[in-house]
C-alpha cells in the first residue's frame, strides 16, 4: 500500500470546478462506495465465515473523518455516494453521517445519497433515510423462504426484513432488490423473487457470486454463471434487453410477463470494468480502486496528518492514477483460493 504523506509536491485540485478525476484509462470517477463498517448482524454464506475476525475497533474512522472523507470525494468531482457495508445500518450513530452527507444532496453538491442494506433495520430507519434525503435503496433478498432465508443468512429473520421492505416503501422510498444467484439453492426461486418484486414495484437485480475471502463453503458448488439463469428464464419468460441504466455494472432486459425490469451483474462471466466509475472506501480509511485487486491507498494517515485538507487531495489523486483496468475473478476447481483475501464486507458490495 502506498502512502502519499510526504509526497505533496503534485499540486492537488481542491476546486469543486476542475472536472471530474479521470483515471489512466479515461474512465470518469464521480462514484464512492463507502464500507462504514465490516460488521452486520447476519452472517451470509457467500460473504462471511461464521466467525469472523472484524477490524479492531480502534481502526475505525469516526464519523466525522468518514464525513471529510466523503467531503473531500465530492470536492474532486464525485457525484454519487453509496453507503453499504457490512451492515451499515448496524453502525452506531450512522445516522449522523447519513444527515451530513444528505445536506450535500440538497446543496446540490451531490446527485444522489444511497444505500445498500440487508434490510434488517430499516424499519427502525426508514423514516429518517427519507427525511435526510436519500430517494433510492438497494435491499438485498435472495430467497422468499423464510426457513431458506435463515440458512443462508445463518443469523438474519425473515419477517423482519420483509417488514423493512414495508416500512422503506411507505416512507416513500424506491427500492432494488439483490439477490446473488446460487446454484441448487435459489435459482429455481428467481421467477417467484422477480414477480414478488415487480409486483411491489421493485426491480430485481441478479449477481454472480464472486471469490472474495474465505468462506466456509466451497465457492465452486454456489456459482451459478447467469448466462445459464437466463436462458433458463427465456423458456418461461419474454425478456426484451433494454439500454435502461443506473450507472451501476447491471445490464438490464424488460419482462413482458410482468411489465418489470430484471438487471443482471455479470463480474465473472462477462467483464464489467470498462465503464467502471467507481472507487471503494474502507471504514479505516483504506481507498479500493478496485473491487477485485489488492492494491490500495492509505487515506487515513492523510487524512490524520493535518486538518488541511490538500494531503488529503494529493493522496487522492495519487490513488487515482492506480485505478486497474480490471479484475481477475476466476472460480473454477483449479482455483481453491479466494481472488482477493478481503471480504466483500470490507470493500462493500
Ligand atoms: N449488508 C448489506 C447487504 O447485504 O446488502 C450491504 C453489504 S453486502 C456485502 C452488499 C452486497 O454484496 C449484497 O447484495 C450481497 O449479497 C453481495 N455479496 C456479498 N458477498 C458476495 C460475493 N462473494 N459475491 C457476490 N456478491 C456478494
Ligand atoms: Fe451481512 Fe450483507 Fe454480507 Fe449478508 S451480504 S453477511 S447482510 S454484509
Amino acid at each position: 500500500m502506498n502512502s502519499i504523506v510526504g509526497n505533496i509536491g503534485n499540486a492537488s485540485q481542491l476546486r469543486s470546478d476542475a472536472g471530474p478525476m479521470m483515471d489512466p484509462f479515461g474512465r470518469a470517477v464521480t462514484y464512492l462506495r463507502v464500507s462504514v463498517t465490516d460488521r452486520c448482524d447476519f452472517r451470509c454464506t457467500y460473504c462471511m465465515a461464521e466467525h469472523m475476525t472484524f477490524l479492531p475497533k480502534k481502526d475505525l474512522l469516526t464519523l466525522e473523518e468518514l464525513n471529510r472523507l466523503c467531503s473531500a470525494f465530492i470536492t474532486k468531482g464525485v457525484r454519487k455516494i453509496r453507503l453499504t457495508g457490512g451492515e451499515p445500518l448496524v453502525r452506531k450513530n450512522i445516522m449522523f453521517l447519513v444527515r451530513e452527507l444528505g445536506k450535500q444532496v440538497q446543496d446540490g453538491a451531490l446527485d444522489e445519497l444511497t444505500l445498500t442494506t440487508n434490510g434488517s433495520q430499516l424499519a427502525r430507519y426508514a423514516d429518517e433515510l427519507y427525511d435526510c434525503g436519500v430517494r433510492r435503496i438497494n435491499v438485498s433478498l435472495d430467497t422468499l423462504d423464510p426457513d431458506k432465508f435463515r440458512t443462508i443468512t445463518r443469523w438474519g429473520d425473515f419477517t423482519k426484513v420483509m417488514e423493512g421492505i414495508d416500512a422503506a416503501q411507505k416512507a416513500g422510498l424506491k427500492i432494488k432488490l439483490n439477490a446473488v444467484a446460487l446454484k441448487d439453492f435459489n435459482e429455481t426461486e428467481i421467477p417467484d423473487l422477480m414477480r414478488f418484486a415487480h409486483r411491489r414495484g421493485m426491480d430485481l437485480t441478479v449477481i454472480e457470486t464472486m471469490p472474495m475471502g474465505e468462506i466456509e463453503e466451497d465457492r465452486t458448488d454456489q456459482y451459478l454463471p447467469l448466462s445459464q439463469l437466463r436462458a433458463d428464464l427465456e423458456r418461461q419468460f419474454t425478456l426484451t434487453d433494454t439500454a435502461y441504466q443506473t450507472g451501476g455494472p447491471a445490464r438490464y432486459v424488460e419482462v413482458a410477463e410482468t411489465g418489470g425490469r430484471l438487471g443482471f451483474i455479470t463480474p465473472m462471466t462477462h467483464n464489467f470494468c470498462e465503464s467502471c466509475n467507481r472507487v471503494r472506501l474502507t471504514c479505516t480509511g483504506t481507498l479500493y480502486m478496485c473491487l477485485g485487486q489488492n492494491d490500495a491507498a492509505d487515506l487515513r494517515t492523510a487524512l490524520r496528518a493535518t486538518e488541511d485538507d490538500a494531503l488529503l487531495h494529493a493522496a487522492i489523486d495519487e490513488a487515482i492514477t492506480r485505478k486497474p483496468k480490471g479484475h481477475d475473478f476466476i472460480i473454477d476447481r483449479t482455483h481453491n483460493r479466494p481472488a482477493v483475501a478481503r471480504h466483500m464486507s470490507v470493500t462493500g458490495g
